[in-house]
């Protein structure tokens, strides 16, 4: 925003968001709380609940807006958009992809078309980040439909032939452009979004800086105070602010071939 400053976005397209909700939704009512939980697992307690809720509805709202974006891109492209069944869980669930804890975070799984949104792991963002505009919460909503969106596309059942066939380290490096692809496509949904004027380039930069810590090199340096590139299986944080940059300023999905891109080979 121009007027704001740090995670400003808050007041901008996530504050809008919430007007909608508020309008739309009235009270909320997130009915896909955990299914299963482990035995370990304590009662959250009235003002966690609380938080919880409000980010399940955070999630469905960004979902919600996802859709629309995504429908007139496919429109766009003479296909019709199917979308994904969204869970949400805390501490684990099964999934068509197998059972899945907190540690594993936001995934989607081709195989059912769902995603999982861990919401433990989003308290976890925005207690770290200290990100009360949200945009690191809904960044990650979009890059995990990103990878719903290349299930549509094919792409998935591509990569899923290609890890037959490649070593482990051949196939890392595809799964990077993969990941780098699903950022790119949650800039594109960015940049429709920001077509209401709701949103600056310098939101975005400071979004993504918390949004990046999730890029792997962070993440090994973290656990292992190390970087092993080879092992990388969603890129650098440079590069995944790179390809979601990319997307938000073309807004254009033919530009997002991270597979045929020289840079990544
Ligand atoms: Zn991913």
């Amino acid at each position: 925003m121009s007027t704001g400053g740090g995670l400003a976005v808050g007041g901008g397209l996530i504050g809008a968001i919430f007007l909608v909700i508020k309008f739309l939704l009235g009270g909320g009512d997130p009915s896909q709380l955990p299914q299963q939980i482990p035995q370990e697992s304590r009662e959250l307690t009235a003002e966690e609940k609380a938080k919880d809720d409000e980010r399940a509805h955070f999630v469905k709202v960004v979902l919600a807006d996802t859709e629309d974006v995504w429908a007139e891109i496919f429109q766009k492209l003479g296909k019709t958009y199917e979308k994904p069944t969204l869970v949400m869980f805390r501490d684990a669930t099964e999934s068509g992809c197998g059972y899945a804890s907190s540690a594993t975070g936001p995934f989607y799984c081709p195989g059912d078309e769902k995603l999982y949104i861990d919401l433990s792991f989003y308290q976890e963002l925005q207690e770290r980040f200290n990100a009360p505009g949200d945009f690191p919460m809904a960044y990650v909503v979009a890059h995990e439909v990103g990878h719903h969106i290349q299930n549509l596309l094919g792409i998935s059942e591509k990569m899923s032939r290609l890890r037959q066939q490649l070593s482990e380290g051949e196939y890392n490096k595809y799964s990077v452009k993969m990941e780098l692809q699903a950022d790119f496509l949650a800039g594109v949904w960015a940049k429709y979004e920001a077509n209401k004027q709701l949103l600056e380039v310098g939101d975005i930069e400071e979004a993504m800086s918390a949004a990046q810590a999730i890029g792997d090199d962070r993440l090994q340096r973290q656990s292992q105070g190390y970087v092993v590139p080879e092992s990388f299986t969603h890129g650098t944080s440079e590069q995944r602010v790179y390809w979601f940059k990319k997307g938000y300023q073309t807004g254009d999905i033919s530009q997002g071939d991270t597979f045929n891109d020289p840079s990544l080979n």
